[in-house]
C-alpha cells in the first residue's frame, strides 16, 4: 500500500460537523449511554467520565459502578442514574443492554478476572448497531485476554495512551513512526477507530487515514484527563446524528480545546481534569 492519507484536525476541518439541536428534540434524540467504570479507590475516574458524558450532551446516562460507588455517584453526579453492581469493590456483572444506544467501559475498573468476564459478555452482546467505547482497564484486559480482540465489533472506538496501546498490540514500538504503522495496521485488522493519545493525539480509522489533533497542551498530562475524554466520546457516540468518524474527531478536538481554555484560566500546572469537564460546553459551542 503506497498511499498514506493523513489529516490535520483543526476548526476548519470540523466546520459544520456538529449538528445543532432542533427545537423539538428530546432526551431520546441524543441517546441513552451506559458507562461501566470505577473500582474501590478509583471511583473518581467514573465521576469524571460521567460528568464529561453529560457535558458532552448525552440524553440520558446510566452508570454501572461497583456497589461501593453508589452513594459517591449519586452525590457527585445527580444528573445520572446509578445501577450498582452486586459486588462491592469491582464490576462483576453486565447489565441488560437493551436500553442503551452506546456503551463505554474502562476508566478506573481494575483488572479483576470477573471484570474481564464482563468485557467478554459485553463484546458478545453489544451487537453491531450499538456504539462501543473502550478505554483504560478495558484495554488492558484486551491485552491480557487477547482472544477478545477478535470479538471487537466493527466501529469500536478505543482510546489508549501509548502504554495501553503497547499492551493492546502486544509489542513495543521501535519509535513514533513505527507506532503509527502499528496504529494503521491495528485499525485495519479490527475495523476499529483508535485514538492514540498524547501530544498531537492520532486517530486511526478502519480504512487507513490517520487524523492528527491540533488542540491540547501539557497541562492535560494530569490524572483523570483521559477519563474525561472517554465520557465525552461516549456522549458523542450515543448521538444518533453523528457518524463514528465525526464523533471521534469532534470529541478529541473538543477535549483538547477544553484543555486550552482551562489552561488559559488556571495555567498549565494548575489544570486538573475537573477543569476539562467545565470547559467541554464552551469548547463544543465554538464548533456549532
Ligand atoms: P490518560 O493518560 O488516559 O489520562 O489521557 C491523557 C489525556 O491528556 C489524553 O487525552 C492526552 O491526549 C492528553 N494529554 C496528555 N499529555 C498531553 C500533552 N503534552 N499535550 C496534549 N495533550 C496531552
Ligand atoms: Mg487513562
Amino acid at each position: 500500500n503506497t498511499t498514506v492519507d493523513n489529516y490535520f484536525v483543526d476548526a476548519a476541518l470540523l466546520a459544520g460537523r456538529l449538528p445543532q439541536r432542533a427545537r423539538f428534540s428530546h432526551k431520546g434524540t441524543f441517546g441513552h449511554a451506559l458507562l461501566l467504570a470505577g473500582s474501590y479507590g478509583k471511583l473518581g475516574a467514573a465521576v469524571l467520565a460521567a460528568q464529561a458524558c453529560l457535558r458532552g450532551g448525552v440524553g440520558l446516562l446510566t452508570i454501572r459502578t461497583p456497589g461501593v460507588g453508589y452513594t459517591i455517584l449519586q452525590t457527585a453526579v445527580p444528573e445520572a442514574m446509578a445501577l450498582p453492581d452486586p459486588a462491592s469493590d469491582f464490576v462483576t456483572e453486565l447489565p441488560e443492554l437493551h436500553p442503551y444506544a452506546a456503551v463505554g467501559m474502562g476508566p478506573g475498573l481494575g483488572q479483576e478476572e470477573s471484570t474481564a468476564e464482563v468485557l467478554r459478555l459485553l463484546l458478545q452482546q453489544v451487537g453491531s448497531r450499538r456504539a462501543l467505547v473502550l478505554d483504560a482497564d478495558a484495554l488492558n484486559l484486551l491485552g491480557t485476554h487477547r482472544e477478545l480482540l477478535q470479538k471487537l465489533p466493527p466501529n469500536t472506538l478505543l482510546t489508549p495512551h501509548p502504554k495501553e496501546f503497547e499492551r493492546l498490540v502486544g509489542e513495543p514500538a521501535l519509535d513514533d513512526y513505527h507506532r503509527l504503522d502499528q496504529l494503521r495496521a491495528f485499525c485495519r485488522e479490527h475495523r476499529c477507530y483508535c485514538v492514540l493519545k498524547g501530544a498531537y493525539t492520532a486517530l486511526g480509522t478502519p480504512d487507513g487515514p490517520v487524523y492528527f489533533n491540533s488542540t491540547g497542551n501539557p497541562g492535560m498530562a494530569t490524572g483523570g484527563s483521559g477519563d474525561v475524554l472517554t465520557g465525552l466520546l461516549l456522549a458523542l457516540r450515543a448521538d444518533q446524528r453523528l457518524s463514528p468518524l465525526d464523533a471521534a474527531l469532534l470529541g478529541v478536538y473538543a477535549h483538547g480545546r477544553a484543555g486550552d481554555l482551562a489552561a488559559a484560566e488556571s495555567g498549565e500546572p494548575g489544570l486538573i481534569a475537573g477543569d476539562l469537564v467545565r470547559f467541554i460546553g464552551p469548547a463544543l459551542r465554538e464548533l456549532e
